[in-house]
Parts: structure tokens; sequence; C-alpha cells
């Protein structure tokens, strides 16, 4: 998920809803207003969204960066990032997504000779995955090899966001590379399904994302769990297509949405959702030796989360071991 950027695209959203065509909006839009806002103002938003979170069950969050897409913002977004990271109580894992998109004043090939020659670099101690965006309208996935490759060398583990707009290799480069996840997968090409079932990357799945985008059809998640690829449950949570904190209503759109069934989908946004960040050996379940993080819920059973749909059903959150938030 992309905790950390400024302003809202509400109006934008409530164009897409009617229909219309909204002009110079995306992602860029925000990289601009991320820009501007400076660090301290986006500490003060990561506080209030990871107070959000944490009411809504959340203790361990992804951190992308990728709103600056300049070496200055993009550290300035991975610093603000650490500081809360620091302050707690939710555990955090930072991912530099440079390679999100290119940004307005830049060619692609040059852009992406900073991202890889000084950014990677120079954001190593910051970050611990690096991800990049596959698709029409970001980079292609030669562009992408090339920089979660560098990245490799460097010791980042890696992550890549693909196939959300349309079709491409976005699963094939994930498994090559040995990348922890690939996000989003809308769209899928003959083999993908059981290619990812026989390697260890998992699957993202964000049910917010795709029903914003109406994209939402069971194809490809439910082709995904039943080749038995293993799939992480996600919020996205973006300003653009994703900006809801309420897990129980992203688990519950997994299943009415996506075709997930209850438990894949509870699984997705537990222990899949830990081992997509990698975290999996300290958290994600209830085991012994692992750190104590748990969301109560005021419900008979975890089938009440797709049956209540939207009702956030989190009484209270322990984050490793401390009460950090009853209702
Ligand atoms: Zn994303």
């Amino acid at each position: 998920m992309h905790l950390l950027w400024a302003g809202s695209r509400a109006d934008e959203a409530a164009a897409r809803i009617r229909g219309q065509s909204f002009v110079d909006g995306g992602i860029l839009r925000t990289v601009r207003e991320t820009r501007a806002a400076g660090e301290e103002a986006l500490v003060e938003i990561g506080r209030r969204r990871l107070r959000s979170f944490l009411k809504h069950g959340v203790t361990t969050l992804e951190a992308k960066s990728g709103y600056g897409l300049s070496v200055e913002s993009e550290e300035m977004l991975l610093r603000a990032a650490g500081r809360l990271a620091a302050e707690g109580p939710q555990s955090l894992v930072l991912t530099f997504l440079g390679a999100h998109v290119v940004p307005d004043e830049r060619a692609a090939g040059d852009y992406l000779d900073e991202v890889c020659e000084v950014m990677l670099p120079r954001f190593r101690g910051l970050a611990s995955f690096c991800d990049a965006w596959s698709d029409p309208g970001a980079f292609d996935a030669a562009q992408c090899r090339r920089v979660l490759s560098r990245a490799a060398e460097l010791g980042y583990m890696l992550k890549l966001h693909a196939a959300q707009l349309a079709p491409g290799d976005g699963v094939r480069l994930a498994v090559e590379l040995g990348a922890a996840s690939v996000d989003h997968l809308h769209y899928l090409r003959e083999g993908d399904a059981r290619l990812l079932a026989m390697s260890q990357v998992v699957g993202v799945v964000c049910p917010g994302t795709a029903v914003n985008l109406r994209m939402a059809t069971e194809g490809s998640a439910r082709s995904l769990a039943g080749a038995g690829a293993r799939l992480a449950v996600a919020s996205d949570f973006n300003p653009g297509t994703a900006a809801s904190e309420n897990m129980c209503l992203t688990i519950g759109l997994a299943c009415l949405e996506l075709g997930l069934s209850p438990e894949e989908a509870v699984l997705g946004a537990t222990i899949n959702g830990a081992r997509a960040l990698r975290a999996h050996r300290r958290c994600g379940s209830i085991r012994l030796g692992k750190r104590c993080d748990l969301a109560l819920l005021d419900a008979e059973s975890y089938l009440e989360i797709p049956y209540r749909l939207g009702v956030n059903l989190v009484s209270a959150t322990v984050c490793n071991g401390r009460v950090a938030h009853a209702a």
C-alpha cells in the first residue's frame, strides 16, 4: 500500500463514477501535491492514516514511496515513513517505488538512469523493498527488469505492480527475478496461474482498486486461487483508486467481487499478506515465537466479515502484545 501522499482526488473519483473524463488528474497530480506538502505535513498525514488503520485492525503495513519521483522528494517520503516506523505502534515495511511513472519533467530513459544509478544506491539503508509498475502508461517489462535487477544487486527485496490495466509479462518477470510479490493481476496470460502457483511469489489482489476501476471480475483471482497460487488481499491504499483503510470491507469485496472464499480472503489479509512483505516469520498468524499482533472482532466468527459487508468489526487491536486500540 501507498501510505504517504498529499491531497485528495475525490473530485476525480466522482468524475469516474459519473463516466466523465477528468483533465490533469492522475498520479502526477498527487506527485505535485506531495512535493509541495513537505516532510512535516506528510508525517502528520501518515500519523493520522496509521491511527485509522489501527482502528481497522491493521498491525503491519507497507509504505511505498513513488509520489515524489525525484531524488529529493523520494528521499523525503522514505525519511517520513522511517520516522513513522520509529514511532509505532504498528510495524512498517518501506518500499522504494521510484519506477511508478515517469515524472512530468523527464524523459523515461533519463529518469530510469537516475533511479538505477542515484536513487537505488542512495536509499539502500532506508527501504528494504524495491517495486516497479509494469503496465501501459507506466513502464514496460524490460524497463522494470532493469530497475529490479539493479535493486537485487544492491540487496533490495523485490515487488512488482503488473497487469492492472492490460495483460503483460509481469508474472513471468516476478517469478524470474524471485520477487516477494506481484500485485494487481487483473489480467492473466496463458500459463500465468500455474507459473505463479509453482513459485514462491505471492500474488496480491486489490479488491478496492478492482471495484473502483470496474475491473472486478471473478476471473483472474479465482483462477489464481484455483491453480493453488498463494494470494494476499491488500487495500492498495492510494489516492487514485483505493483510499480506504477498511480491511473488513477489503476482505468482503475479495469474496463478493473477486470470488475468493472467506478462508482464502482472511488468509490473504493475514499470513499471505505477511508473506508478500517477507514478514511471515515474525507476524501474520498466531504462533509461538511470533509477535503478538491481533485484531479482535465483535463478531461470532470471521464469516461475518463478508456477511456484514463494509462494517468495521474490529473492537480492539493488539500490537506486539499491547492493546494499541480499543473501541
Ligand atoms: Zn499499488
